[in-house]
């Protein structure tokens, strides 16, 4: 699975950003990876696409919320891993849908006078963990008991990281520096302060416990709802479940990606599921009834007309999966391939049996060999 960064990373916006600031860091990083300030330069490309495809869900309404709720796992997992747009193949595909943003060309709007934009304490990291899951498990949805460290709270200083807090002399409390390039045309780009690490402030008297960070490594378990239909490769984002920010920053997010336990019998495609059965030959023959194996530990049994032959396929409406989040109702089907189950423990009475039957079929299927080989001879006479 290709590691996709939070399209909220990737804009470098906070999550609760209004339209207008998405609008705005979007059009920050086009122009600071624009492929005609940046010719040939590959890591260049792959940013500039990669804030576009960002800023396509991010400024829709109804994706921004999809987005919010379920990450980059796309409901209904339509599309497969990842979820949300296909990304964009080309530059020409990202000027037709958003090239009035970069309207009047590209002076002017790096003036933009925000002043000093204080940041606070960065925000924590993402946490990722990799959860396997049965088929079973897919069917109904579940809950996992996960044990991670993750930073959490200095309780010694109630994350404040310790006493006498003064504001950065290097940043003078905005957490950021500014840098000015001429060249073209004028840019200015931010960094997180260094000698604060972006917080803004410096501590006089570190606290002990966390050496002034403000959080500690800790080891602890939560419980994660999976919902039913998820796939390999999907993935569900916890907000604030990932590790604590220094002195008192925002938690990062917890990304929970799915894979999917090898099963024996059933093999998954989509929300259906196939499997093969084994039948006895003599009930191919003669027909029956044939009980099959189902997925919430029931079972189906099915009418075998006589004669029915080895590949046939049989449906069983709703015996599969459910689609992501959509209940029993989206199950799909299991389909069930019948193969022929050849005895190799005959009693000599069996045996027997077989004998008079291939003494009885004798002419038939001699018959029947004859006319293949004279079929097979003729085309060559
Ligand atoms: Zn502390
Ligand atoms: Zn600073």
């Amino acid at each position: 699975m290709a590691e996709k960064r939070d399209y909220y990373e990737v804009l470098g916006v906070a999550k609760d950003a209004s339209a207008e600031d998405i609008k705005h860091a979007y059009k920050k990083l086009a122009i600071k990876y624009h492929p005609d300030k940046n010719p040939g330069n590959k890591e260049a490309e792959e940013k500039f696409k990669e804030a576009a495809e960002a800023y396509e869900v991010l400024s829709d309404p109804k994706k921004r919320a999809q987005y919010d709720q379920f990450g980059h796992a796309m409901p209904g997992g339509a599309g497969g891993p990842g979820g949300f747009g296909g990304g964009f193949s080309n530059f020409e595909d990202i000027f037709s849908q958003f090239g009035d943003i970069f309207g009047g060309g590209f002076g002017g709007f790096h003036s933009s006078s925000r002043g000093s934009r204080r940041q606070g304490p960065p925000r924590g990291q993402d946490l990722q963990i990799k959860i396997a899951l049965s088929y079973k498990e897919i069917l109904s949805g579940t809950t996992k008991k996960v044990r991670l460290k993750r930073y959490a709270p200095c309780t010694e200083c109630a994350g404040k990281g310790g006493e006498g807090v003064e504001t950065c002399p290097t940043c003078k409390g905005s957490g950021v520096v500014r840098h000015v390039t001429r060249s073209f045309f004028q840019m200015v780009s931010e960094s997180p302060c260094t000698n604060c690490g972006g917080t803004g402030e410096v501590i006089a008297k570190p606290c002990a416990h966390c050496h002034g960070e403000g959080r500690v490594l800790e080891e602890e378990t939560i419980s994660i709802k999976i919902p039913e239909g998820i796939a390999e490769g999907q993935y569900l984002k916890l907000r604030g479940e990932g590790h604590c920010g220094p002195r008192g920053g925002a938690s990062g997010d917890l990304l929970v990606v799915i894979a999917e336990k090898k099963d024996d019998f059933y093999m998954r495609e989509g929300s259906d599921l196939h499997c093969t059965i084994e039948i006895p030959v003599y009930k191919l023959a003669l027909g029956g009834t044939q009980r099959i194996p189902t997925l919430d530990g029931g079972e189906v049994s099915i009418k075998i007309s006589a004669g029915t032959q080895p590949g046939a396929v049989f449906r069983l409406k709703a015996q599969g999966l459910p689609e992501l989040n959509g209940g029993a109702s989206s199950r799909g089907n299991l389909f069930v391939e019948v193969e022929t189950q050849i005895p190799t423990d005959l009693t000599s009475k069996e045996k027997d049996l077989y004998k008079q039957l291939a003494e009885l079929r004798k002419d038939k299927d001699t018959a029947k060999d004859d006319s293949l080989l004279e079929k097979v001879k003729g085309l060559f006479s």
